[in-house]
């Protein structure tokens, strides 16, 4: 289904390496926001971390609970990330409402799962963040202290493979400073109004 036909909102794909500071980019972009901006709550197989709340950050789902959803359509996408098990996506239902509703839905993924958005919704204003270089998004990984030794070279391989797919993004952001980054995004986005 086209986004078109369903709504008078905005889909807003950002994606970028984790560690990028994309998530702390988002929630400023949504507390700052000139626009009627949502964020979509994605669902995950993954366990939560210490501080994360359910309906919050996520929706913590079995595999099995997932795996019903997936075969019941009732993702918009959904990829499994990092090829360790875990599942993550997009749920139909609140962004196709939200944008019925005139809001600008926000969807924090990742690249596989933007790709197969831009096939479905190829009016999606995309944006992919990134540190600039691959020492600086080592620098930020470690900074946060959240993963092991392995995790973060799993990421950072990852990042590489991510970063060749940034031109399939309307526009790329190198984020230095998270309020230069969020400004520019609204910037971005008010273009699209
Ligand atoms: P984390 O586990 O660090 O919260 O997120 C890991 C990765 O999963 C990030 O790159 C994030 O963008 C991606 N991700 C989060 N939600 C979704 C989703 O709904 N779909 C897809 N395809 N990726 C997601």
């Amino acid at each position: 289904m086209q986004a078109s036909m369903v709504s008078t909102g905005k889909l807003v794909v950002i994606s970028g390496p984790s560690g990028a500071g994309k998530s702390t980019v988002v929630r400023e972009l949504l507390q700052k926001a000139r626009l009627p901006l949502q964020l979509s709550v994605s669902a995950t197989t993954r366990a939560p971390r210490p501080g994360e709340q359910e309906g919050r950050e996520y929706y913590f789902l079995t595999k099995e609970e997932f795996e019903r959803r997936r075969l019941n359509q009732e993702f918009l996408e959904c990829k499994e990330v990092f090829g360790r098990g875990h599942w993550y996506g997009t749920q139909k239902a609140p962004v196709l409402n939200g944008m019925k509703d005139g809001n600008w839905i926000i969807l924090e993924i990742d690249v596989q799962g933007a790709l197969s958005v831009f096939e479905n919704y190829p009016d999606a204003i995309s944006i992919f963040v990134h540190p600039g270089s691959m020492v600086e998004l080592e620098r930020r990984l470690r900074n946060r202290q959240t993963e092991d030794e392995e995790a973060i070279r799993r990421r950072l391989e990852v990042a590489r493979e991510e970063l060749a797919f940034r031109h399939k993004y309307k526009y790329e952001v190198v984020n230095h400073t998270v309020e230069t980054t969020v400004e520019l995004i609204q910037q971005l986005l008010e273009q699209h109004q």
